[in-house]
């Protein structure tokens, strides 16, 4: 699963960070997420809460780490609107599943609700990135 595989990432990611500067103890993670990845926080704290139990000890507990969800911003290149992909509910679930898979289809569901083109860029909404690690060295 989607949340999974990037719960993984994110342990793994933070793990390797921590060791890097000789962290011993991680006291708080943050983590940002777009809004276009649709992910499901709480299969993903779940998900993160398991796997992070694979690395000893050095997460102090599940409260470590901060969930944050960016929202996005789309912007039209032919009438120049901006707007946020939850100003959409048009969408069908599938649609939605889709874009949570592979952001870059949302050009194939979404059009500018401005002029009606497709012809958009996405300027924020997008990954699953680490803000921040805070640590005990
Ligand atoms: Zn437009």
């Amino acid at each position: 699963m989607h949340e999974w595989a990037l719960a993984e990432a994110v342990i793994v990611t933070v793990h390797q960070e921590a060791e890097k500067q000789n962290i011993k103890q991680i006291t708080k993670v943050q983590v940002r997420i777009g809004e276009l990845q649709q992910i499901d926080l709480d299969i993903f704290k779940f998900a993160l809460e398991n796997i992070k139990e694979i690395y000893d000890d050095m997460f102090l507990d599940a409260d470590v780490i901060d969930l944050e969800v960016e929202s996005s911003a789309l912007k039209c290149k032919v009438c120049g609107k901006e707007w946020e992909f939850r100003d959409l509910s048009h969408l069908k679930e599938d649609e939605n599943e889709s874009i949570h898979f592979i952001p870059e289809t949302a050009h194939v569901f979404m059009r500018c609700p401005g002029c009606g083109t497709p012809d958009f860029e996405i300027i924020k909404g997008r990954g699953v990135w680490i803000q921040s690690i805070e640590g005990v060295l």
